[in-house]
């Protein structure tokens, strides 16, 4: 049944803030509402009040500061693709926008919805992980930092309570010399959900050997993660197919380890083997050794 509630636009930060601390029990949170209104008109959201957070410029700034760079949590894809900010420091972000949805969605869907929602094929949450990304929340009027890991416990499951809001997203930029690559697989070209998503970012140093490796992976498990196994394998290497090959078999056994073996598992296996191959041999400029045989 359709729940009957009461629609709110704060003015200001302050004022949603405000009135979340008083009435978060009976709130929910609109920002894009493209998860949001398909739930309600599906009667599974019921609440007594609305808030549209969508007009807050406050919410709406990516900022590059000290060593970080915040990404408010009502930035849109299409802010994040049109960035030069995020395409200079967080390319892998930019990268992740873009195969959102359609326009439309890309156009009013946001990063706090993304990850509110945490769905386990959310597009941006492995590109988010690669920067060791800190969420900052108010709650109850005071302000928390927590770790996207922190955040997101499993599958539309989150750590956040009835009236937090999630005001902006805490980037390590990760700026060139770093490369940086996300690659998905899902049922069609556009307007698909990612059946395997996929982030990679590296710095390689002046002798060829890769200083720093980050790789994440999503939408295969309950909630995506870092792949700190395949991740150590990397560092103090030089990349070539030998270590892809032998990342993409650690990486993919690690997934199923977590996953389960499931019915999906004979095909998703060499699937995301094959992926991970693709991103790293894009990711640092190297041939496959399929490539490299012909
Ligand atoms: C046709 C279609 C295609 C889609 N394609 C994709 C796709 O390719 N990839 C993908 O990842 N997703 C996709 N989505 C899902 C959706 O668009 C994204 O998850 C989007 O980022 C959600 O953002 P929103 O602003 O619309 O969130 P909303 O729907 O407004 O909110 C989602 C949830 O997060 C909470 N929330 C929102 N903002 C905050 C905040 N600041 N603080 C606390 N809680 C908050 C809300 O209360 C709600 O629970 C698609 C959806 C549709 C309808």
């Amino acid at each position: 049944m359709r729940s009957v509630f009461q629609y709110l636009r704060p003015a200001s930060l302050e004022d949603a803030a405000a009135w979340l601390e008083k009435n978060g029990a009976s709130t929910v949170v609109f920002a894009g509402g493209t998860d949001l209104m398909p739930s309600m008109r599906k009667g599974e959201v019921a609440c007594d009040y609305v808030l549209d957070i969508s007009r807050l410029e406050e919410l709406k700034r990516i900022e590059l500061g000290d060593n970080l760079l915040a990404i408010g949590a009502g930035v849109t894809y299409t802010d994040l693709v049109e960035s030069d900010l995020i395409h200079a420091h967080a390319p892998v972000v930019a990268a992740a926008a873009r195969c959102v949805g359609s326009e439309q969605i890309r156009n009013v869907g946001t990063l706090g919805g993304n990850v509110g929602n945490a769905s386990p094929a959310a597009d941006s949450i492995p590109g988010l992980m690669a920067h060791n990304t800190r969420v900052e929340i108010v709650r109850q009027g005071r302000v928390l930092t927590q770790s996207l890991e922190e955040v997101i416990l499993g599958p539309y499951h989150t750590s956040l309570k009835p009236g937090d809001l999630i005001t902006k997203f805490l980037l390590e930029p990760l700026p060139s010399p770093y490369r940086a690559v996300y690659q998905r697989i899902g049922r069609r070209r556009a307007m698909s959900i990612a059946r395997i998503n996929l982030a990679v970012a590296a710095k390689v140093d002046s002798s060829g050997v890769i200083e720093d490796f980050r790789m994440s992976i999503g939408s295969m498990t309950p909630q995506p993660y870092r792949a700190f196994s395949a991740e150590r394998m990397a560092c103090g290497r030089k990349p070539e197919y030998a270590l892809f090959a032998e990342i993409a078999s650690t990486a993919t056994q690690d997934m199923i380890k977590r996953a389960g073996v499931r019915s999906s598992t004979a095909y998703k296996k060499p699937a995301a083997e094959g992926l991970i191959l693709k991103s790293l041999s894009e990711l640092f400029n190297a041939p496959t050794f399929e490539d490299g045989d012909q």
